[in-house]
């Protein structure tokens, strides 16, 4: 892979290069371009152990001085008034490398595997996850349609053409709470097959995880940069398949037991998922949550209706959630009562309704945040860097 942000250090003498090109030299400002014959030699102190000696400068372009973000650093409000231009500096461009190459190893997993990807709609005519993160959108005159909060709907018809399905989409979610976590604009990867079960559904996503982190690591590119992010490769490298696995239950207890205001039933937060992924040290699965607290599709526990077939995947090192993901509810009738208590009508989920009464098969699957992991991964401090142009609650005006 190339390496975009190397330096090369160009000496120019005035004796060497003559006074005209000298005069046109001095013109030269940061972010100009421009074209360069000379020499290469060796030179221990310039960055990468080589200099160019100059004959001949080509002035390509001349950059507008003074340059907005100048060489000191930035606070974060200034680079994001400046993304445009901030994205040029080195820490971006070796973030955007990585995230090519954990996108390229995930869609390797699931050829090797023989999934199959497709290509689900982001305008939709229905709520997925909650209506209160719904982004509302006018179609054409008389008519409103929203963007997506989740492929799954759409991914759930795809099984019955072609058995395990995948895809790679953009997920919008109107968070108002400011986290660092939250983007109002994500990649999602979501998957969906049939014939898995809740465990079946576990595995593959600690597979998938394991060989992303696992091709990461072996690349010298990637993991060299990685290094350079966390300073800290063993957490990484800590990756196993099979994670840990707590129940909800568990996590109340240990969460009172540390003295969370906390009882069952109530969500596990960002706070509390951070104190529990900081105690277990490694990846590992948040199980069986209340029903109420997890979206309608998910498929109740037969031997304790109260709880579901759910589970979120956790990150070490207090970054928490990365994937949720469920065994998906077959019986017509319980998903009509649980479209109505998220407040939704069922007459809008009619063609959902249908892949259950014109014949089912039970099936489970999951949801990733690509944004979620490499922030993991380069232990970023803030999610909005793991993506060039991130949607933020807080930021209304961008490019
Ligand atoms: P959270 O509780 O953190 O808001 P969620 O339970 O709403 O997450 P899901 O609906 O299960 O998340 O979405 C699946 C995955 O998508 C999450 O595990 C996470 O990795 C990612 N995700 C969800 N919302 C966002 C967001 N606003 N920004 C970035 N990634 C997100
Ligand atoms: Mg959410």
């Amino acid at each position: 892979m190339s390496e975009p942000w190397r330096i090369l250090q160009c000496v120019i003498k005035k004796s060497d290069v003559g006074s005209k090109t000298w005069e046109r030299v001095k013109k030269i400002t940061q972010e100009s371009s421009v074209i360069i014959y000379g020499e290469m030699i060796a030179n221990p102190r310039a960055p990468g152990g080589k200099e160019v000696k100059v004959r001949e400068v080509l002035i390509q372009h001349i950059a507008v001085s003074p340059y907005p973000l100048g060489k000191k650093e930035q606070p974060p409000e200034v680079l994001m008034r400046w993304r445009h231009l901030a994205i040029r500096s080195p820490r971006f461009t070796k973030i955007w490398i990585v995230r090519e190459y954990l996108l390229k190893l995930a869609r390797e997993y699931f050829q090797r595997n023989e999934w199959h990807e497709v290509s689900p709609p982001i305008l939709v005519s229905t709520a997925c996850e909650g209506g209160a993160t719904l982004f509302e959108v006018k179609y054409f005159d008389d008519s409103k349609a929203y963007l997506s909060q989740s492929a799954q709907l759409y991914l759930e018809v795809m099984i019955f053409s072609l058995g395990k399905v995948w895809s790679l989409t953009p997920s919008f979610r109107a968070e108002k709470s400011r986290t660092r976590r939250h983007l109002a604009e994500y990649w999602h990867l979501e998957a969906e097959a049939a014939w898995y079960r809740f465990e079946d559904n576990l595995r593959v996503q600690e597979e998938l995880i394991e060989y992303i982190i696992r091709g990461l690591l072996e690349n010298d590119l990637t993991r060299s940069l990685i290094l350079e992010f966390r300073g800290d490769i063993e957490p990484l490298e800590n990756v196993k398949a099979p994670f840990e696995r707590i129940t909800y239950d568990e996590a109340i207890e240990i969460l009172q037991s540390k003295n969370f205001d906390i009882k069952w039933g109530d969500d596990i937060g960002a706070d509390e998922e951070k104190v529990l992924s900081e105690e277990i040290e490694q990846f590992f699965f948040l199980t069986h949550f209340p029903a109420h607290l997890k979206a309608f599709y998910v498929k109740l526990d037969s031997n304790r209706p109260e709880v579901s077939l759910s589970a979120d995947l956790l990150a070490p090192e207090g970054y928490g959630e990365i994937i949720g993901g469920s065994e998906r509810e077959d019986d017509v009738n319980v998903l009509i009562d649980r479209i109505r208590e998220e407040g939704f009508d069922p007459k809008d989920y009619q063609w959902y309704l249908d892949l259950r009464r014109y014949g089912s098969v039970p099936h489970s699957g999951f949801g990733l945040g690509i944004e979620r992991l490499l922030w993991w991964i380069l232990k970023l401090s803030h999610i909005r860097d793991t993506l060039p142009f991130p949607r933020l609650a807080r930021v209304k005006k961008f490019i």
